[in-house]
């Protein structure tokens, strides 16, 4: 099992595919994809090797990411390697949605149990404005389809000042009929946005006495669980998560590793640097690379720095896949 040496286990890899992104998300990639940080992403092979030693390691659960992991027209191969390793008990994925109508079939043929979708707006045009892209009722029909298919749908909803207070409400009457779990998520700094952080970061802290105080119950955590606190209520079919990295005590909860699209280890989502990995990825030495992987694993520090505004050597989550 991986373990380090606070005694957190980690059953969870978010597996970032590509770095490129066609979407400009005002808080990730607003001037859009400007090329990769290596001359090729993980392949096929390389990512069998990647998710046999997890599993071998103990991970139930894989997260696809990206940039835009649907971007990659190997994207059903990498679901179905996931599904056909022993020991992957659950298949996730995050998109922009921009092709989830399309594809949804696809992706649940090949093996997908669950999707996450970014929408940060139900009203088209401050979607647009926020994302760079006219696109939310295609997206919004994505997400029946995904539903249609038998896919868990989650959707993530970043938490902005200036939008808050119409986000919520309207989210909220979405919620009354949707089954759909929405997950607000505090805006984290990274290297490339400062300022943008600065004016639009809330904390999603009181959202929670709110909930609480309208009839919302926490629903318990599962081993393999992401970072949000859910919530239930009677009135809704829907749930609601809050994401809040700036909250005393959310590294205690870490279950999760991450792996760039370039091969890289990151520790965390704000760790200093990644650590290579790739050698032994394109050795396609699964048991030299488990090895490897639980001494680099002592070099986990018990939390983030984000609160001194140390965003480590993160300069956008495309990087990584959040
Ligand atoms: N392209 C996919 C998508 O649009 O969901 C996957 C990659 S995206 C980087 C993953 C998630 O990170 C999205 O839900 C996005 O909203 C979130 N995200 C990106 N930058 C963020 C930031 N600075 N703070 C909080 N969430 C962020």
């Amino acid at each position: 099992m991986l373990q380090d040496s606070f005694g957190r286990k980690f059953h969870y890899l978010r597996l970032s595919v590509t770095e490129a992104c066609n979407f400009k998300c005002q808080y990730c990639l607003p001037d859009g994809y400007k090329g990769p940080s290596e001359s090729s992403f993980l392949s096929v092979p390389e990512i069998r090797t990647l998710v046999t030693a997890f599993a071998r390691l103990g991970t139930s659960k894989v997260r696809i990411t990206g940039g835009e992991p649907s971007l990659r027209r190997d994207f059903p191969d990498i679901i179905r390697l996931c599904r056909q390793t022993e020991g992957i008990k659950t298949i996730a994925t995050t998109t922009h949605g921009g092709r989830l109508a399309k594809d949804a079939l696809a992706w649940k043929e090949a093996g997908l149990d669950q999707v996450n979708v970014s929408i940060d707006s139900l009203d088209p045009r401050l979607f647009a404005d926020i994302t760079g892209q006219n696109k939310l009722t295609e997206i919004l029909k994505g997400v029946d389809r995904a539903l249609e298919v038998g896919l868990r749908v989650k959707v993530n909803t970043v938490l902005l000042k200036g939008f808050a207070g119409k986000q919520l409400q309207e989210f909220k009457d979405w919620l009354v009929q949707t089954p759909v779990t929405l997950r607000f998520i505090e805006l984290m700094e990274t290297g490339d946005h400062p300022q943008f952080f600065n004016q639009q970061h809330l904390s999603g802290l009181p959202f929670k006495s709110q909930l609480l105080d309208e009839g919302w119950s926490p629903v318990i955590r599962t081993q393999d669980a992401g970072p949000a606190e859910e919530f239930h209520h009677p009135d809704f079919a829907g749930r609601i998560g809050l994401i809040l990295p700036y909250s005393k005590d959310f590294c205690s909860t870490c279950n999760r590793l991450r792996v760039a699209a370039n091969g890289k280890l990151h520790l965390c989502l704000f760790s200093e640097h990644g650590l290579d990995i790739r050698p032994w990825l394109k050795e396609g030495d699964v048991d030299a690379l488990m090895v490897h992987l639980q001494t680099l694993l002592g070099q986990k520090h018990a939390t983030h720095y984000l609160h001194d505004g140390n965003t480590g050597a993160t300069s956008h989550l495309a990087m990584l896949g959040g």
